[in-house]
């Protein structure tokens, strides 16, 4: 499962973050999720609760944050709201739209002890 390795990678930026702070746990840690990335949220949650067990961030609650898609149409040329990936400008209806914003997955905050 592609969420278990991103979940991964997060608790240990975060685990590592934390212990360069002197924190001894964290308590709650904030994830930016696109809408148009492949992550689905509830199985993040899932693998988040899988893969903490037994860090310093075991008990750290997560908060997905989703972040709408956007992106930069060629023909308007401005910024227009995007609901699929290689979808269509919904102003001018055609496909010359590129991806800003939407895919991402990254830490927005954390909280430590
Ligand atoms: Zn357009």
């Amino acid at each position: 499962m592609h969420e278990m390795s991103l979940m991964e990678s997060v608790i240990d930026i975060v685990c590592e973050t934390a212990r360069q702070h002197g924190a001894t746990r964290v308590k709650s840690v904030r994830l930016d999720v696109g809408v148009l990335s492949h992550a689905d949220p509830d199985a993040l949650l899932f693998c988040y609760q899988a893969v903490r067990h037994g860090t310093i961030a075991q008990a750290a609650t997560l908060e997905i944050n989703r972040i709408p898609g956007e992106g930069w149409c060629l023909d308007c040329a401005k910024t227009v709201a995007l609901a699929e990936r290689f979808g269509g400008c919904p102003d001018c209806g055609r496909h010359r739209v590129q991806m800003t914003a939407g895919d991402e997955l990254k830490i927005r905050d954390m909280e430590v002890i």
